[in-house]
């Protein structure tokens, strides 16, 4: 059955558009037909719909089943009667002192907002004590004994904690809620049944971390532990004698710069991506490649950037205009749940960011990157329907202005 949207604002005109199996059939002044759905849109935006460049489904199923700590670690107090507690988004890193003192009888882990650091209290510290390794990714004190400090530790810890099912089909949810119908998931390194998980949702889902797919590989450099310059050279020519692009995580300076002379010297694939690029000091070094940016990491952070980013680093933080104005591509993005999922936010945060106001980019650029594709005879019927024309939502970006995503 097909499905009439009629008078939508398409490219700035207003049309009728005729949605058929999955697809867009027509776009121009259409007759109802007597078996179709018809959609009243009223004069708003039709537009693709949105693709999140880089975000981490399991993160944020399993965020949602967390406390939210980012205004204090008090809220642990508030979980649930249970067993282990989960926290998520502190914004401060403690040991495992601070967390018995809060919470004695339960095992706690506590994931910092950068997503890198996992702090247990001693109870938790007990139960994965046959998976924490000799590496310096276990913080000890003077006499050796764990502080409940694990650094990019997920994969290790997984197998001493407790299963439980992640609510993918919520995040769909919620992704469509937000005009989003498509998605780059940017976790490093899935198994098997993660792969599988995540292929089979009812959304298009780009894997950067599935080892057999051909979509840019993720590669996460360790900001405090970074790999000789041979390692990474060797992993990248690899990657690309696959014919497989790279998607290398850089958020310090010195990772940015072993990254640009790693891809010197073994040339760079059409669809190399450098995820977060945080510190930029000369844009020019990064024509050719994507830059994935989160533009709300400046206006939900700046606080925090202002106190910790030395200042050198400083006017290079999260560059966007510059970026463009060097010549490179630059997409948008939320890293959910480290950063707002919510678009109109991030494009929002792009055009009035605070921090570095040179680099601050209009709403219409800064949605454009989130837009895969056109409106058009043959494109998918994934696609996002406004309340308002496009002019009205980006001059008051807002997720209330989504009135609808998809129709497959
Ligand atoms: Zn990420």
């Amino acid at each position: 059955v097909s499905r009439l949207l009629r008078d939508v604002e398409v490219e700035g005109r207003r049309v009728d558009v005729r949605l058929d199996g999955g697809r867009i059939a027509e776009i121009g002044i259409l007759t109802p037909r007597a078996d179709e759905e018809v959609v009243d849109g009223r004069g708003g935006a039709l537009l693709p719909g949105l693709h999140d460049h880089h975000l981490h489904l399991f993160a944020m199923a399993a965020a949602r089943a967390s406390v939210d700590v980012g205004e204090g670690l008090g809220g642990l107090r508030n979980a649930e009667p249970g067993g282990w507690i989960r926290g998520v988004g502190a914004r401060e890193s403690v040991d495992r002192h601070v967390l018995d003192a809060l919470v004695p009888d339960r095992p706690v882990r506590v994931q910092h907002r950068s997503g890198g650091l996992w702090m247990l209290n001693s109870a938790a510290l007990r139960e994965v004590a046959h998976v924490l390794d000799d590496s310096s990714d276990v913080e000890r004190d003077e006499r050796g004994e764990p502080t409940g400090r694990l650094w990019r530790y997920d994969a290790r810890l997984r197998p001493a904690l407790p299963t439980t099912e992640p609510d993918l089909l919520g995040v769909v949810d919620e992704l469509h809620l937000l005009g989003i119908t498509s998605v780059t998931d940017a976790t490093p390194d899935l198994d098997g049944d993660a792969v599988r998980a995540l292929s089979g949702l009812p959304i298009p889902v780009t894997l950067l971390g599935d080892p057999g797919g051909d979509a840019p590989r993720k590669l996460l450099l360790r900001d405090h532990d970074l790999p000789p310059y041979d390692d990474l050279r060797d992993e990248v020519a690899a990657t690309h004698a696959r014919g497989r692009a790279v998607a290398v995580h850089c958020v310090t300076r010195e990772s940015l710069l072993l990254t640009l002379a790693v891809l010197d010297e073994v040339g760079r694939h059409p669809d190399d991506r450098i995820e977060h690029a945080a510190v930029v000091p000369v844009p020019e070094l990064l024509r050719g490649l994507t830059v994935v940016t989160q533009p709300a990491f400046v206006t939900t952070r700046g606080d925090d950037y202002r106190r910790d980013v030395g200042p050198h680093d400083l006017p290079h933080l999260y560059p966007y205009a510059g970026l463009l104005a060097a010549g490179v591509r630059v997409v948008a993005s939320s890293d959910a749940p480290y950063g707002p999922l919510d678009p109109w936010e991030v494009v929002r945060a792009a055009r009035d960011r605070e921090l570095g106001p040179h680099e601050r980019v209009d709403a219409g650029t800064a949605l454009s990157s989130y837009l895969p594709g056109r409106v058009q005879v043959g494109a998918s019927a994934r696609l996002c329907l406004l309340h308002v024309p496009l002019a009205e939502a980006l001059a008051d970006p807002d997720p209330g202005l989504v009135r609808r995503a998809t129709w497959t």
